[in-house]
């Protein structure tokens, strides 16, 4: 069945949330921890993926990858990346794709890995976090990025998901995802027909601020637009304080730290640590590291009034994104409605308090600031779930920087371009264009606005529209162009269509006349795709063609088109093209699967890896077990002698463990095991055994007991069991003599013997000789005294086959099968889809 699944991919740390039949619920990791850490760790055997890579981002700094998010889809040469790459502990090198990569120590081999790969190891991870906690198989999924992220950054997140064996349904935008996660849960949103209620969502995590504001109406959410600053983010203050003690810590005690990454690091972690306590606490506070550095203790102390002195340059730019949102939604402060805080650098007070100094308010944190963005990304993947019922909410993105379209254009000698989408037009969104052309042309897609682009190339791709034909009669043929933002928010021209003309009347006007718009282009109609594409996603049914041809809009103005009165009537049919992509930095399929099957072997070789790792432990676990218990519970139950050498087994296995044994293959630790148990097997067995045999004789002698009172009831001439046959019962003092006997000797026997020694007798044997008993005199004394004559209207039919009263409380033994019998009725479980109930 289909997983519902959301994912926020945070910088720092990971969440995921999955909608079950009781609602939507941010799952644990196997640490019990609903945060796992963003990192990858490679080692000489495995990989560690999460809170286990963490532990080692100091002691294994080389090989423990973090802080990655924002290296998708970049070259090595970006600025960016050479500006981040001097502050990793792990080496950043250039892919002979041009694109960065990390480069690290992995199976004892120097290895390169692309950064799709690292987010799909640990998409890898939170997949089963996921499945562990939906015990099924995760597939489907929504993914969360960066509202401000470009196509090439979307497209890399795209394929890590692919290359985790993920469907990723949507790539949301965070802020969406946040706004989604507020609204959907809103019962007094204003009606469609009423004005709307705008909010603003500020996300500030570890590496970014978002803003967005957006307007709700009853099930309707739209995005108005978007501002961001993509490099203001929690690490951004722990900075501040590392570059403060760094030079403090210089002076004071001569120490050169950001020579020595292991102390950088450290200091990052406890600067951070000490940002959270200011968060809370407003007076001085220590910063004390033991063993910093050349093993020089060191200790300073910081406030929160300091801090904020240094920080007031970060923020100094908490306000412009607030502003600019207002000013591109045309929006005034007293228009918004509430504004939602998410994204733990907001705890900051200081942080808080600009945005709410901006807005004139208090902000609001009814989200969970750490969750929503996963909570928001399970509830879109379960509104494109037809597994779940989810209340109609539509969601209207935008988007965020303007595309246009370039080509060449020979009629008008040169480039020709035009802005295909506007900044904050809706998405996702389909536009058909109109090219009248001859042969094969190319279009050029990139960002209007490489200025206010928060990545070094403005360009998204090259589309080479094939196989174009003129028209029998030489003259140019009019292309049909899609294109679209899809619901990922990536441009693509995702089809192009011949329109060929069959005349029907000869003396008709040549197709010549129409040379004048001859190689160029028109918009000829949009139309708003966002219900097709969630169809789409809903359905995987190949898109649908059908678009409405109404020629009536104000685009029409644009179109530079002469009036088409005189057009003859003509008949037409389109033929579809196909279209080459050069994607900027798309990664080839090929090499896609490539990194998909390597992923598969890794994970493969993690698994292997951990059950030979589980052996190990096994066998380390026995010997610490037993070494204990033959000194203490298990002492008597084994000779001196036997005792001696077992332990010394035990200290020898031990030593080979951090010796030899140290790092074997699986099954040397299984026959290690196997071998100790012999020796430990039998005196286990023998203390089990003499746990169990008194419970077991005593058994035994309550049922002679229980016997031994029926005889002598019945010898008494008891009335209870006067009915009872006088031969039947010869045979049940016969049989009780007997096991009395047999009780009595092994009893006898077996206490006279050692405990070190196998026991005489076993508890199983005890147990059949109980049963023996048991069956022989049963069915004789619970043999129903004969109907009695009871008036009619006493009669309680049910109660004639009902034990004998007295009977039924005298515990001998087995009931009759029958009695016995649970007649609980089995439940009716109705089988039907979990459907989940937003409220
Ligand atoms: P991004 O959204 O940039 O991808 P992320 O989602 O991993 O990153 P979050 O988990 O939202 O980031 O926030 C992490 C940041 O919040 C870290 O810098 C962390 O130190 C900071 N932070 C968390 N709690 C507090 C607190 N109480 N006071 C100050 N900062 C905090
Ligand atoms: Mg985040």
């Amino acid at each position: 069945s289909m997983s519902v699944v959301g994912i926020d991919l945070g910088f720092q740390s990971c969440y995921v949330a999955v909608a079950r039949a009781g609602g939507i619920e941010t799952v644990a990791n196997e640490y019990s921890d609903r945060s796992t850490p963003s990192c990858v760790a490679f080692g000489p055997k495995n990989r560690s993926i999460g809170a286990a890579a963490k532990s080692q981002v100091i002691s294994n700094a080389k090989n423990t990858v973090q802080g990655f998010k924002r290296f998708h889809g970049r070259a090595f040469s970006d600025p960016f990346i050479q500006d981040e790459k001097n502050n990793l502990a792990y080496e950043l090198v250039q892919l002979p794709t041009g694109l960065a990569g990390i480069k690290v120590m992995y199976m004892e081999e120097e290895r390169n890995f692309t950064i799709e790969q690292v987010t799909g190891m640990l998409l890898t991870k939170l997949k089963e976090t996921a499945e562990n906690a939906l015990k099924k198989p995760v597939v489907d999924c929504v993914v969360s990025v960066p509202c401000f992220y470009t196509d090439a950054e979307r497209r890399s997140v795209m394929d890590a998901t692919q290359i985790a064996g993920l469907n990723c349904l949507r790539l949301i935008n965070e802020t969406t995802s946040v706004a989604l996660a507020y609204g959907i849960y809103k019962q007094d949103l204003p009606a469609l027909e009423e004005k709307p209620r705008n909010v603003v969502f500020v996300d500030m995590g570890q590496s970014a601020y978002q803003v967005a504001v957006c307007s709700f109406n009853k099930g309707k959410l739209k995005v108005l637009a978007t501002a961001f600053d993509t490099t203001l983010g929690g690490r951004k203050f722990d900075e501040m304080l590392v570059n403060y003690f760094c030079e403090e810590f210089g002076k004071k005690y001569k120490l050169d730290i950001k020579s020595k990454i292991r102390a950088l690091l450290r200091l990052f972690q406890e600067c951070e640590k000490l940002k959270k306590l200011m968060s809370a606490n407003a007076s001085d506070l220590p910063m004390n590291i033991e063993c910093f550095m050349n093993d020089i203790d060191v200790s300073g102390t910081m406030n929160r009034g300091k801090f904020l002195e240094m920080c007031d340059s970060l923020l100094a730019r908490v306000e412009p994104p607030l502003r600019s949102v207002l000013e591109q939604a045309k929006l005034k402060k007293e228009d918004i409605y509430a504004v939602e805080i998410v994204g733990g650098a907001t705890r900051i007070p200081a942080v808080k308090e600009r945005i709410s100094k901006f807005f004139g308010k208090e902000v609001s944190t009814t989200l969970n600031a750490d969750e929503a963005v996963a909570r928001g990304c399970a509830l879109q993947c379960a509104i494109l779930s037809p597994a779940f019922k989810v209340r109609e909410f539509s969601i209207t993105d935008l988007v965020p920087y303007p595309i246009s379209l370039r080509w060449n254009s020979p009629a008008e000698e040169g480039l020709s371009n035009c802005e295909v989408f506007p900044k904050n037009h809706a998405a996702p969104f389909s536009k058909v264009l109109s090219f009248f052309r001859k042969e094969p042309f190319t279009l050029e897609a990139y960002y209007t606005s490489p200025k206010e682009l928060p990545y070094p190339d403005p360009t998204i791709a090259h589309f080479l529209v094939q196989k174009v034909t003129p028209q029998t009669d030489g003259s140019s043929s009019k292309v049909k162009v899609k294109v679209r933002v899809n619901i990922h928010g990536i441009f693509s021209v995702s089809s192009a269509s011949l329109v060929e003309v069959h005349k029907s009347d000869e003396n008709e006007e040549p197709m010549e006349t129409d040379q004048k718009e001859e190689e160029k282009m028109q918009i000829d109609q949009e139309e708003q795709q966002k219900n097709e594409e969630q169809q789409q996603a809903r359905t995987d049914k190949p898109e649908s063609e059908e678009m409405e041809t109404s020629q009536a809009g104000s685009k029409d103005k644009k179109m530079d088109q002469p009036p088409q009165a005189k057009k003859a009537k003509v008949k037409t049919s389109t033929v579809d093209l196909p279209i080459e992509n050069q994607l900027l930095w798309q990664i080839g399929k090929d090499i896609l699967n490539l990194f998909i099957e390597n992923e598969g072997k890794m994970i493969m070789q993690d698994k292997l890896e951990k059950e030979r790792n589980d052996a190990k432990n096994a066998v380390e676990e026995y010997v610490y077990d037993m070494r204990d218990k033959l000194c203490g519970l298990y002492e008597k139950f084994v000779n001196e002698d036997d005792r001696n050498s077992f332990t010394l087994k035990l200290e020898d296995t031990e030593n080979w463990l951090y010796e030899d044994g140290e790092d074997q293959p699986k099954q040397v630790y299984i026959d290690k095991l196997t071998e100790l148990k012999t020796l430990g097997q039998p005196i286990q067995a023998r203390f089990q055994e003499s746990e169990e045999r008194p419970k077991a004789f005593e058994d035994l002698g309550k049922q002679i007991q229980q016997y031994m009172k029926i005889i002598h009831a019945f010898k008494t001439k008891d009335d209870q069991y006067d009915h009872l046959d006088a031969a039947d019962m010869i045979k049940v003092e016969k049989s009780v003599s007997e096991a009395m006997e047999w009780m009595n000797n092994k009893l006898n026997l077996q206490n006279k013997r050692s405990l070190a020694l196998d026991p005489l007798i076993k508890t199983k044997d005890i147990h059949a000789k109980t049963k023996e008993l048991t069956d022989t005199c049963n069915p004789i004394v619970t043999k129903p005294k004969p109907k009695v004559e009871v008036p009619k209207e006493e009669q309680n039919p049910a109660e004639q086959n009902g034990p004998v009263e007295g009977q039924g409380d005298a515990n001998v033994g087995a009931q009759p099968a029958e009695e016995s019998t649970n007649t609980t009725a089995p439940t009716a479980t109705e089988k039907k889809l979990p459907e989940m109930d937003i409220d």
